[in-house]
């Protein structure tokens, strides 16, 4: 982590995410240059660029000011209000094919961490387990295809790993063009 960058419980290290880059370019919300920059998603019916600056990311003005959303809802279920808030409007989203969302794991949003192929997700073996079954559920019931598809992630398909901030498991979700 670093300095002195305000803390996202969602999103720790947005640095390593490529998310928020460091950069000149002034914030469209404060209209300041303060050395960071972000760079993923925000929906918005708006006129923005959507780059911000993550001061006004983390007290929720930018979302305010041009009512929009870094994250869509889709997915977070269960979850408060206040949590469903803090990601969608309060919390970098991230670079992703298909439109990003959110996992959730003990009834909270969980923490995103990164892209992902196969072997950082390996190292995580409940997060691929759960990935298999998820897919599984999904329609994939050709096991060798299955299999195939998650040891080539990082080839073209990759996977969004997350990590719950509760009970600390990973968990996955593929994402491909
Ligand atoms: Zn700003
Ligand atoms: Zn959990």
């Amino acid at each position: 982590m670093s300095a002195g960058l305000p803390f996202f419980r969602y999103h720790p290290d947005p640095l390593a995410s490529g998310s928020i880059r460091a950069a000149t370019e002034t914030c469209a919300c404060c209209e300041r240059s303060r050395g960071w920059i972000y760079t993923a998603s925000f929906y918005t019916a708006q006129d923005g660029t959507g780059r911000f600056c993550p001061w006004c990311i983390a007290d929720g003005r930018a979302a305010e000011r041009f009512a929009g959303e870094f994250t869509d809802s889709y997915g977070l279920d269960g979850v408060s209000e206040d949590v469903l808030r803090e990601v969608t409007c309060r919390t970098p989203g991230f670079h992703a094919w298909q439109d990003p969302h959110w996992l959730v794991h003990c009834q909270d949003a969980a923490a995103f961490v990164g892209e992902v192929g196969h072997t950082e997700l390996a190292a995580h073996p409940e997060a691929l387990d759960q990935l298999r079954t998820d897919m599984r559920l999904d329609g994939w019931h050709d096991e060798d295809r299955l299999e195939h598809f998650l040891a080539s992630l990082g080839e073209g398909a990759t996977a969004m790993l997350f990590r719950c901030t509760v009970c600390g498991a990973h968990l996955a979700y593929a994402d491909a063009s």
